[in-house]
């Protein structure tokens, strides 16, 4: 491709909302543009790379045997009453919807669980066809509340979903390991450092999920990770050992103190001379269910953080969110900051965590604006609670494994495997005929990638202050040959000779010959970035061309055949990983 035929039009500004480096420089670059909020036009220099990690998408998914199929992007209201799920995605309002023109309900599939196991059942009849992966490449839809940071999180944004059928628990075991291995391969491919993390797997429960996260600031998931034994968590699922707490004693009888205007833990701290971990905090959460809300009660020791979604799992709710200072009135009978255990309505459900389990001699809240409890006993002076693990992981404590301490990073989810059993072809009533001649439901997995996330994520971790430095293998363009002054016949002709050669080699090079100065057109060069270049300018006479390495912008004057040497071999380097 001859730059001066390509549509480029880089800009001197960051647009408006564009908040991290990545969404910047795909806009000034002419990537991306807008078209409205969460849906973007991708240029031809964009598309270009999102067809390269397609394919490697592709080639990798194809060599572990899945096999790609095309679902319709539009599904029917009836498949996702069947699931179970139409109701909670119209609540949730993550799902656009729509009427064809008999007013019969749709939707623009966000996810294609249902789609895929209808197809399933249909075609899949006996277990001699299993195991089966099924997956695709599209557009998937969702009405995300806050669509931000360019393609990281878009209203229409392209996905692999695949989709796995087992016969049983543990050949599905094999099929999870293969797709984790293709992922690894993936993104190690697409020249990105990554981590593979445990996530959270939610009411469905099971080992079985992970998150690929590619480590960058600008991740909007924490995730906590060991260096001694490899253990890394999404900060959602993540365990730790707890930090020490001192000793309790031997019961003492329950004291009220008056502490006017004491209601923080650090408060407390300062007021009672009391470590904070001799406190139990008690928090008071909205839950809500498919069919109701509850108002519940959760007691966390006094130097740890609730977990959500922790607390979300015990509950077996679908969401959590803390009570409102009206409700905490109307529940406590006392001002916030002085809530506790004793004496909570019959009907709020008061949970714990397991750290305060056989706890005695607590300092909690009394239930009355500014008073404070001191040896509360679990069980004697209040309804003994039930005891989950609630707790929030933190980097600083021990690994579960004790291995090391945990250290956090931020990371951008990219890919997610996941265990699902039977939860959708037993809803569905999707089975196969099983060895033993009984209909039995196929036991599924299913694996996501976020391709155009995993474009953008790859600039948020490449890029300088110049630009973009693409790793090659998913760069637009692997090599670029800038011929620097147009006019000159040498230049001209030795940039074309360069050209041919590198593209002959089977490199995708393309050829800057757009008139004008060299600065403006180095900068565009170099904020688009193409990882190798080769510079033809005033040396061109002596056969001398300057050896450019976009990372690090390292430079080389230096005879064209060994340039052209240098260039090949370092793009074998990165096309082997
Ligand atoms: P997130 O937690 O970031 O909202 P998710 O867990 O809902 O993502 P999945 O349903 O697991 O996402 O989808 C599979 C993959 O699709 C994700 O790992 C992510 O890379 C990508 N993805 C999800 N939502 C978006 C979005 N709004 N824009 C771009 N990519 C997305
Ligand atoms: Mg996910």
């Amino acid at each position: 491709m001859r730059l001066s035929q390509l549509l480029i039009a880089t800009l001197r500004e960051d647009p408006a909302d564009a908040e991290i480096p990545s969404h910047k420089l795909l806009a000034r670059g002419g990537y991306i543009v807008k078209t409205a909020s969460g849906l973007y036009t991708y240029g031809p220099l964009m598309w270009r790379t999102l067809k390269k990690i397609i394919e490697i998408v592709r080639e990798e998914l194809d060599r572990e045997g899945a096999q790609e199929l095309m679902m319709p992007i539009m599904h029917p209201k009836e498949l996702w009453v069947r699931s179970g799920r139409w109701d909670r995605y119209v609540a949730d309002g993550i799902m656009f919807t729509l009427q064809d023109q008999k007013g019969t309900d749709y939707c623009l599939g966000p996810t294609h669980e249902e789609v895929i196991t209808d197809f399933a059942d249909t075609l899949i009849n006996s277990y001699k066809q299993l195991p089966v992966n099924l997956y695709q490449i599209q557009d998937k839809f969702r009405d995300e509340i806050r669509p931000r940071y360019g393609l990281m999180r878009g209203r229409e944004f392209i996905m692999m979903d695949a989709y796995s059928f087992d016969v049983d628990a543990a050949a599905l075991d094999v099929s999870y390991a293969k797709m984790d291995r293709a992922y690894r391969r993936i993104f190690t491919r697409c020249g990105l450092e990554f981590r593979s993390v445990q996530a959270d797997a939610g009411a469905i429960g099971g080992s079985g999920s992970e998150e690929f996260m590619v480590i960058a600031d600008a991740g909007e998931d924490a995730i906590l990770y060991c260096e001694e034994s490899g253990y890394a968590a999404n900060v959602e699922k993540a365990d730790s050992v707890p930090p020490e707490a001192p000793g309790c004693g031997d019961p003492l009888p329950l004291e009220k103190h008056a502490t006017p205007d004491v209601r923080t833990v650090d408060q407390l701290v300062a007021f009672f001379s009391l470590p904070a971990a001799a406190m139990a905090k008690t928090l008071l959460y909205q839950a809500t269910w498919s069919d109701r809300e509850e108002v519940v009660a959760v007691m966390m020791r006094g130097d740890l953080e609730i977990n959500e979604v922790k607390l979300v799992n015990a509950l077996d709710c679908l969401a959590v969110a803390l009570a409102g200072d009206e409700t905490v009135r109307r529940v406590t009978g006392a001002e916030v900051g002085f809530a506790g255990p004793i004496g909570l309505p019959d009907d709020v459900r008061l949970l714990a965590d397991r750290t305060l389990e056989r706890r005695t001699n607590l300092l909690t809240g009394c239930n009355e604006t500014g008073y404070h409890c001191l040896n509360v006993d679990p069980g004697r002076d209040c309804r003994m609670p039930s005891f989950h693990d609630l707790r929030l992981a933190r980097a600083g404590e021990l690994a579960p494994d004790r291995a090391g301490v945990l250290k956090s990073a931020r990371g951008i989810e990219v890919g997610h495997i996941f265990k699902l059993g039977t939860k959708y072809s037993k809803a569905m009533q999707a089975t196969f005929m099983g060895e033993d001649g009984k209909p039995t439901p196929f036991v599924m997995g299913c694996y996501g990638i976020g391709v155009s996330r995993t474009a953008q994520s790859a600039v948020e971790q490449n890029h300088d202050d110049a630009g973009i430095c693409w790793p090659a293998p998913i760069a637009p363009f692997e090599a670029v040959v800038v011929c620097v002054d147009v006019k000159k016949p040498e230049q001209v002709e030795l940039a074309e000779r360069i050209w041919t050669e590198l593209r002959d080699a089977g490199v995708d090079a393309c050829l800057d010959d757009r008139p004008g100065r060299p600065g403006p057109k180095f900068k565009d060069v170099e904020l688009l970035g193409f990882p190798y270049g080769i510079y033809v300018g005033r040396g061109a006479a002596d056969g001398v061309v300057e050896y450019v390495v976009r990372k690090g912008r390292a430079k080389e004057e230096l005879p064209v055949a060994t340039a052209i040497a240098r260039l090949r071999e370092a793009l074998a380097a990165e096309r082997a990983r």
